[in-house]
Formats: C-alpha cells, structure tokens, sequence
C-alpha cells in the first residue's frame, strides 16, 4: 500500500505543479512517519523516499540510528528548549521554531557543539489558540533578532494550517503564508534565506502547491492512518 500511496501523491504533487506552472522538482515531498514502525520507514526508502519527518524528540531520536540508508531527518512538532541538546547535532531541519527564546538555545548548544541549525519560523497565520508559533506581525521581528545568530539560520517559514474539510479553506493561509516569506525575502536580511515554504498535509497540500509550498508533508497520504492507542 505504502508503494501505491507515494505513487499517488508524486502524482498528485506533478498535476498541482502542472496547474501552478511549476517545476515539480521545486516541491519536496517529507513523508511524516510518526507513531508509524520503522518497517514502513524502510518500505518508504525502498520506494525512493529520503526525506522523513517527527513530530517528538524521543521518537526521531530512537528511529534515526536504525535506517538502513542516510535520510534527512524533519523535525515538525514542538520542540522544548530541554531537548534541543539531544538533536542539535543530527543535521535536521526544525520547521517548528516557534519562539525567539527557543531559537537563542538552538544557538546556545550548537555553539556548544561547533555545528550549524537549519530551521524554519513556524507561524500560527490562522491564529489558532491551540497551535504554537509567531503570529504574521512577531515574524519580521523575531527574524531579525535570530539573523545575528551565528550559528543558526532562517531557511523559511512553515504553518500547520486548521483542519477543514474542503482544502480551498485554507488556500488564503497558504497565501498569506507566502506573501509574508516573501516580504521578509525583498528585505535581503544577512543570514536569512526564505527558500523554503513549508505547508501542506494529506489534506490540502495540492492547494498548498499551488500557492507555493516547497515542502509539503504528508502522513496519512502515505503510511495511512495513525493509531494513537497502541
Ligand atoms: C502529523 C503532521 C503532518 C502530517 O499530517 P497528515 O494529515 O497525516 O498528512 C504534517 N505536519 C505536521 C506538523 C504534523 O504534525
């Protein structure tokens, strides 16, 4: 099942493109594994797949020595400051950068660790109550702050946009998401890179493509659905 599903979302990910005038290759499909066995991860790799992403510390931490092939890690959940320790040093990109604070303590450890962090602002556009991240008017700010960070550097935003149940809901949000990297972008800030759009799930990420999502990430789409109880 897992081969037909990877299958159906390249697929799916080509058509959005095509719509969009896009170059597909311009879109990175993240397969997101959580509370999935390492056995679908494997079958995953086998069809092709290298970009994985975690939404917990512990769990990326026990499944990233036991892949059969390097894959690059995303880190797409919360992140508390007491555990950046433990995956500083993985070469993962965090998409879940969601305060200024856990942003100096990224700094802190890499320093430490004389390595370099890859991360992503996560900003809360729909101004959910429940989710984490900058609202639109914190970004610019906290990029300017993090950008004197030497050890830690803005490749892009992300947004985890609300469940709807038509998709077309949420095209404004994927939207403004873009029009917000895209203001930061003609800033030409030092140490600040916007290449990276990361939004979109099973759920809406054709429309995400189509207004410029460069990582989508997909789970249910790919290992199917989750089961939180066993
Ligand atoms: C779980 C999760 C996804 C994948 O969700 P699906 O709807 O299963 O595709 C994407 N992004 C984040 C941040 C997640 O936590």
């Amino acid at each position: 099942m897992i081969e037909e599903n990877i299958a159906f979302v390249k697929q799916t990910i080509h058509a959005a493109c095509m719509r969009a005038n896009r170059n597909p290759e311009e879109v990175t499909l993240v397969a997101v594994s959580k509370t999935k066995p390492l056995c679908d991860i494997e079958e995953a790799i086998r069809c092709g797949m290298r970009e994985f992403g975690e939404n917990k510390v512990q769990e990326l931490m026990e499944k990233m020595p036991k892949v059969s092939v390097p894959v690059q890690w995303h880190l797409i959940g919360h992140l508390q400051t007491n555990k950046v320790k433990y995956i500083i040093d993985q070469g993962l990109l965090i998409h879940s950068v969601d305060t200024v604070k856990l942003a100096e303590v990224i700094q802190k450890e890499a320093e430490k660790k004389q390595v370099d962090c890859n991360i992503l602002l996560e900003v809360n556009v729909a101004g959910e109550e429940s989710k984490f991240g900058f609202s639109p008017e914190e970004v610019l700010p906290a990029v300017e702050t993090i950008a004197r960070m030497s050890k830690v550097h803005i490749k892009g935003l992300m947004t985890i946009a609300p469940f709807v149940e038509n998709p077309e809901e949420n095209r404004s949000i994927f939207a403004n998401l873009h029009k917000l990297s895209l203001d930061i972008k003609s800033r030409n800030i030092d140490n600040v890179n916007m290449s990276v759009l990361s939004m979109g799930m099973t759920n809406d990420y054709e429309v995400a493509i189509e207004e410029g999502a460069t990582i989508v990430r997909v789970g249910t789409g790919i290992f199917g659905t989750r089961n939180y109880n066993i």
